[in-house]
């Protein structure tokens, strides 16, 4: 049977993965396995859900981003993460999922493209002009704000 209190701690699980976090919040910042980018995956080190800026991969604890790089079922992954325990009473393995990104990652997200497009709005009024790669990041939050609002699910 599948035992969540068994996972490793979300920072050390990704640390493990070769990632180096930075920042110091709730939040780090690493770079996109999924599509490559330098620095563009969010991870939330409390509940280990993940959720890339650019390629938009994303859930919501250490098991789907195992799942996610290394493939497998749910209890493939389980297993590799040491938070599997064989019993044979356990008949309804095949419903266990792993957590989706939850509505709360998603909000804070989505703070975080909230501050850049004010940030933006601002540095326009004073008379700032955006480059091409300032454009395009703000198309792609505005593209993120409204994929989180139709994509994650409750
Ligand atoms: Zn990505």
């Amino acid at each position: 049977m599948f035992d969540r209190s068994r996972l490793p701690d979300p920072l050390a699980y990704y640390e493990s993965q070769g990632l180096d976090l930075t920042g110091w919040g709730r939040w780090r910042t690493t770079r996109c396995e999924f599509h490559g980018g330098s620095d563009s995956m969010r991870i939330n080190i409390e509940r280990g859900g993940f959720c890339c800026m650019n390629c938009q991969e994303k859930g919501g604890d250490v098991l789907a981003y195992d799942m996610a790089i290394h493939g497998g079922t749910f209890v493939d992954a389980a297993k590799r993460l040491g938070a599997w325990v064989d019993d044979p009473r356990d008949a309804d393995q095949v419903r266990r999922r792993p957590l989706p990104f939850n509505p709360r990652d998603a909000l804070e997200v989505l703070a975080e493209d909230a501050f850049f497009i004010a940030y933006c709005a601002l540095y326009v009024h004073h008379g700032g002009m955006l480059t091409d790669g300032d454009r395009a990041a703000l198309l792609d939050s505005a593209g993120r704000v409204d994929g989180i609002a139709w994509k994650v699910k409750p």
